[in-house]
């Protein structure tokens, strides 16, 4: 087949441009086959750009030559069109496409790229196959859903450009070749040949930078920034991942607050939705108290805490752990369960509290067992007035039998809170479909974001058997924690002024005033079990700038993948990424990570093993 050359044909339009008002108008289109249908003495060709669709009309009779071409163009093909814009007749228009009620007769037809027939085609709304998807990237990014998402996180990104903007701050871009940044993952390591034997670290975070650039008197940065961790993956991480990185001099928390709240309206308003802003808050005592863990999904009504309810003779009587709180939650919708659909939930809900016996099991009553056995009877209307369940919800009460054995709720006050708290996010996970709390209805009212605040600073690491920071070490305590000396003397009660971003459960972010002192830096170094000469050889550039005049600062930095999959409604993280990597960390289409050859190896002073 002879193909065309574009010459000096200049496109007029896009392919989702053309409407009814255009009747009569010379045009230009070029694009895509998305699909041909050949009728004989006509033909129409569906051209598709990123904007949408036109159908083109080849006639026989009044365009021979372009007709000829229109024979040989196949799905996929690149072609250019030169022709009319036409109302199509009454009854011919298709609604479901915005240039459904026009045409273009095409006069000239230019074969500008042939193309191999697709392992799937670009015109299908669903591919099965992710692993092809992701091997040929450029065809399945040619599909409307993912033009449509990488325009979602595109708009998204400019408006929170723009709106940070807007209020000083400024984009500073950070080094990507650097040193380890510490936040609790594994560095991503590039070998330098220049300096046989030492490595960058690719950032984990642009955390240091974000700082030193306070110290430096930029006063407010931003970035869109690429951070990299080598984590074992999960379904919904990615090795290499964006945030919306920020940092501000003198702040309170709530201006990192007002902050984010303002920006994220932004971006949802350029994604076409809304949410509600001030955001709620909790502290992190609050959150394990009342929904078990650090990130709440609010869409869920929170565990209601029965301690009082169960008196202590009662406890003596039903033989239930004196001094142990009782906490229970609603089960959304199981009344339309079968029998043995109950039966199985029943005995999923044994398994997972240990209630068949033993040290550490907890015991449970549900509504039947409220209801039905004698001894609790006088409680159930008690407990039903604290929960105030639906009718088709069930209740679940989760009590500490005595066993008079230790148990594992020694040394952490709020275990049953945090198993129980599980508990009931499972449960609710398996009844979602039918929780009209988990409907999606992109309305502001579903998101449930929420500010959560006062984490503990250390967390106890059990496999080192230390204390390690919870966030990460440039986090400041509570100023009164370390006047009080609780460093020392109690860690696990010390509270860092650091917070999440919350939604619907999912952690979107978090952030932290900072340590802006060097003789407290250094001590939270030593308090993390680092000596001076180990914090001096890590960090020592950064104490030293720490005694430079640094003001008081913090930040925050939010995942945008994570929102922009949330924006565009889409499954997973890798819908709205360009090119993602597969759970395994590769990238299928230009095949990464590949070994490399001796010659590299050898500049980069490296001996690759074979694994044992
Ligand atoms: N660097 C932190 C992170 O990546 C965020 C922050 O503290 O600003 O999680």
């Amino acid at each position: 087949m002879t193909l065309d050359f574009l010459g000096t044909l200049q496109r007029t339009h896009k392919c989702g441009d053309l409407r009814s008002e255009l009747a009569g108008q010379p045009v230009v289109l070029m694009g895509w086959v998305n699909r041909r249908r050949d009728h004989g003495n006509l033909i129409f060709l569906d051209l598709r750009d990123r904007t949408g669709i036109t159908q083109i009309v080849l006639d026989k009779e009044a365009s021979p030559v372009a007709h000829a071409k229109a024979e040989q163009a196949r799905p996929e093909y690149v072609v250019a069109v030169k022709g009319t814009v036409r109302k199509r007749d009454a009854g011919l228009e298709n609604p479901n496409m915005a240039t459904g009620e026009i045409e273009v007769v095409a006069a000239e037809l230019l074969l500008l790229n042939e193309s191999k027939t697709p392992p799937f085609s670009p015109a299908e709304d669903a591919i099965a196959n992710e692993e092809v998807r992701l091997k040929y990237r450029y065809l399945d990014l040619r599909r409307a859903e993912m033009q449509k998402n990488i325009e979602v996180r595109h708009r998204v990104a400019l408006a929170i450009r723009q709106y940070l903007s807007g209020e000083g701050f400024m984009e500073i871009e950070t080094p990507y070749m650097t040193r380890s940044t510490p936040e609790g993952a594994r560095d991503y390591l590039v070998p330098s040949r220049v300096h046989a034997g030492s490595f960058y670290a690719l950032p984990q975070s642009p955390q240091i930078f974000k700082q030193i650039l306070m110290i430096s008197g930029c006063d407010r940065y931003f970035q869109i920034a690429r951070c990299f961790r080598d984590e074992d993956l999960r379904a919904d991480r990615q090795p290499e991942f964006t945030q919306i990185d920020l940092e501000m001099s003198f702040p309170q928390m709530d201006d990192v607050f007002r902050t984010v709240e303002g920006f994220l309206n932004a971006a949802f308003l350029a994604a076409g939705q809304g949410l509600t802003a001030p955001f709620p808050r909790m502290t992190y005592d609050e959150a394990i108290r009342l929904y078990g863990i650090d990130k709440p999904d609010m869409r869920l009504p929170a565990m209601v805490e029965l301690t009082s309810t169960f008196s202590a003779e009662l406890r003596e009587t039903l033989k239930i752990e004196a001094a142990l709180p009782v906490v229970g939650f609603v089960i959304p919708s199981v009344g339309t369960m079968s029998g043995t659909q109950k039966r199985a939930l029943v005995d999923e809900i044994r398994t997972n509290l240990g209630s068949s016996g033993g040290a550490g099991g907890l015991d449970f009553l549900d509504t039947a067992r409220l209801r039905t056995n004698e001894a609790f009877v006088p409680l159930a209307d008690a407990i039903a007035a604290a929960m105030q369940p639906e009718s088709a919800d069930d209740l679940m009460v989760v009590i500490t039998p005595k066993l008079g054995t230790p148990a594992k709720w020694n040394g952490d006050a709020m275990w049953i809170h945090k198993k129980v708290g599980l508990l009931r996010l499972e449960l609710a996970k398996k009844f979602a479909d039918k929780h009209k709390r988990f409907e999606k209805k992109n309305a502001a009212e579903d998101y449930k974001f929420l500010w959560v605040t006062d984490f503990p600073f250390f967390e106890w690491d059990e496999t080192t058997k230390t204390w390690t920071f919870a966030h990460h070490p440039f986090t400041s305590p509570h100023e009164d924690d370390l006047m009080s000396g609780r460093l020392t003397s109690d860690p696990g009660a010390v509270r860092a002024l650091a917070y999440d971003i919350v939604l619907n459960g999912t952690e979107l972010g978090s952030g932290s005033i900072r340590i802006h002192r060097q003789d407290v830096q250094s001590e939270i170094f030593r308090a993390l079990g680092m000596s001076d000469e180990e914090a001096k050889e890590r960090f020592g550039f950064f104490l030293d700038a720490l005694e430079y005049g640094t003001p008081p600062h913090g930040g925050i930095a939010l995942g945008l993948d994570r929102i922009a999959m949330i924006l565009a409604g889409a499954p997973s993280l890798r819908e709205v990424i360009a090119f993602p990597k597969t759970a395994k960390a590769i990238d299928l289409m230009v095949d990464a990570p590949t070994p490399v050859s001796d010659i590299q190896l050898r500049d980069l002073h490296i001996r690759t093993v074979a694994r044992s």
